[in-house]
């Protein structure tokens, strides 16, 4: 018998994105196997990461410190504000080198289905980001799921009134996909040939 706490780390990584039971187990049994050099400096670099990773008191990105690299640099093009819905989607735009402005992370997509409203999302957030840094054109870099431009456009609206660009993404981005998973070639020309909403 395994005992508990075998069961309890399969339960746990079963839950993460695209990990099965089976694959849970086959992971944990292949730790075990190598216990001094994978298992144990897991364990001791997860514990490190929960406590020195946090979200930035800015753009909601994961940093080691708060604000982020990226919001504390003074070389970023501070009148360009960016929304992405994730960290992942932060990280595919940064990829490409090509994007020199701020970001803020949405923390998500509005969803009535799944009861995800505005404010469960960083847009009252936004909204005085918008204002304290007082943002000449704004990226709405979000999915093009019927969520994200739902988002999109709830946005558009919260925004209007002000003096602010708002631009998106070229269409050339593929129907429902994910940011994260295109290949940089595609992101940068997404970007450089984005259109106002
Ligand atoms: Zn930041």
């Amino acid at each position: 018998m395994l005992g508990p706490d075998f069961e309890n780390i399969v339960r746990l990584l079963s839950r993460m994105p695209g990990i099965g039971s089976r694959s849970a187990r086959r992971i944990v049994l292949h730790m075990l196997d190598n216990k001094d050099n994978m298992m144990l400096p897991l364990a001791e670099s997860l514990q490190k990461a929960a406590i020195d990773i946090q979200n930035c008191q800015d753009c909601h990105t994961l940093d080691t410190s708060s604000p982020c690299h990226i919001c504390a640099a003074m070389t970023r093009d501070r009148s360009l504000l960016c929304i992405v819905e994730n960290v992942a989607d932060l990280w595919a735009l940064e990829r490409t080198g090509s994007y020199k402005g701020l970001y803020h992370v949405l923390g998500g997509t509005l969803s009535a289905l799944d009861g995800v409203s505005p404010d469960d999302l960083h847009i009252p957030h936004l909204i005085t980001r918008l204002d304290e840094l007082q943002t000449q054109e704004l990226i709405i870099a979000l999915n093009a799921t019927v969520e994200g431009q739902t988002t999109a456009h709830y946005i558009t609206d919260c925004v209007k009134g002000r003096d602010i660009k708002i631009t998106r993404l070229a269409r050339g981005v593929p129907i429902g996909s994910a940011l994260d998973y295109l290949d940089d070639n595609t992101l940068v020309t997404a970007l450089d040939s984005r259109s106002a909403m």
